[in-house]
């Protein structure tokens, strides 16, 4: 058990580098395991993922840093389908805005940051793929300055941290003509930056964020545990939005993120994501909870975007 916890998200416009970055932060924390296929990428072994080449799920990867444990949550860019985006979002304090370094802010970096910033998150930012021939790191922190100030960032998120690096190369830095040391250097921002979660009082209680199927568990639920433990035979129910009881039941399996696996635990603490299996109807935005609690949750409300400017 490690002593503090980060909870961050990365966003980005698709192929500015999103799946690259997770592989060499797990490499370079050494995460991966010795004799695991990294030819095979972290985020993206979703068939289907890899046939369309986005990402769709979210995905939860998790390493050890200086003794903190970061959950790196990957978050979808190209299409929000009932508010998948805020809830993903939800579950983190903080973002990695990953920017090409010569494409600029595009559309999915205007969509996902508009959620990041209206949730009151303050995003690193990361100039990627400075070792192209064609990049212009000034001109595109500029331009990330713009988006952040036309999407109504407050004083405090436009005043970014800002990291420039190649994923590709596995080195990032404070200045475009830094040192290519390592990928440290991120880390140490995310530590630096990103809060540990605020564990709330009271009872278990965690919002369902994203489902996925497990061949011998079946059914599974991620998201983030907001107050209390969670435990392999506790008894919980899911309580819909509307706070109807949708199921009563107990959990079989509690998994923790390790590296690119899902790990059966012991206990979910407060603060963490785990995923949750047992349920047979609970679904994603039901509240999976002790049964003494009666209000559902929910992902903070967003309102929509300032879209005030052109790509
Ligand atoms: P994603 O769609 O955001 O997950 O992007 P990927 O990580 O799949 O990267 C998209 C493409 O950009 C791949 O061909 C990567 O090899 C390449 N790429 C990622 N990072 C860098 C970088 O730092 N420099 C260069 N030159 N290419 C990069």
């Amino acid at each position: 058990m490690t002593a503090t916890l980060r909870n961050v998200a990365i966003i980005a416009h698709v192929d500015h580098g999103k799946t690259t970055l997770i592989d060499v932060l797990l490499r370079s924390s050494g995460s991966f395991r010795t004799g695991q296929q990294v030819a095979e990428r972290a985020m993206d072994s979703n068939d289907l993922e890899r046939e369309r080449g986005i990402t769709i799920l979210a995905k939860v990867t998790s390493l050890v840093w200086n003794d903190a444990r970061i959950n790196i949550v990957d978050t979808p860019g190209h299409a929000d389908f009932g508010g998948e985006v805020e809830r993903i979002l939800n579950m983190v304090d903080g973002a990695i805005l990953l920017v090409d370094a010569a494409e600029g802010p595009m559309p999915q970096t205007k969509f996902v940051l508009s959620k990041a910033l209206a949730i009151g998150l303050k995003p690193i930012v990361v100039i990627n793929k400075i070792d192209k021939p064609d990049a212009r790191p000034d001109f595109v922190l500029d331009a990330v300055f713009d988006l952040f100030a036309a999407l109504d960032a407050t004083e405090e998120q436009l005043d970014f941290p800002v990291m420039y690096g190649s994923a590709k190369q596995g080195w990032m830095s404070d200045s475009p003509d830094g040192s290519q040391e390592s990928i440290g250097p991120l880390l140490d921002k995310v530590l630096e930056h990103v809060p540990a979660p605020e564990v709330e009082e009271g009872p278990f209680r965690l919002l369902a964020t994203t489902l996925d199927a497990d061949p011998f568990l079946g059914r599974i639920l991620t998201g983030r545990v907001r107050s209390g433990t969670v435990k392999p035979g506790q008894s919980v129910k899911a309580l819909s939005r509307e706070g109807d009881v949708v199921e009563s039941f107990r959990i079989s399996k509690v998994l923790a993120f390790r590296g690119l696996e899902r790990q059966p635990v012991d206990s979910g603490e407060a603060g963490d994501i785990v995923s949750l299996a047992g349920m047979t109807e609970a679904t994603v935005s039901n509240t999976i909870c002790d049964p003494s609690i009666t209000e559902p949750m929910f992902a903070q409300p967003i309102d929509p975007p300032t879209l005030s400017m052109t790509f």
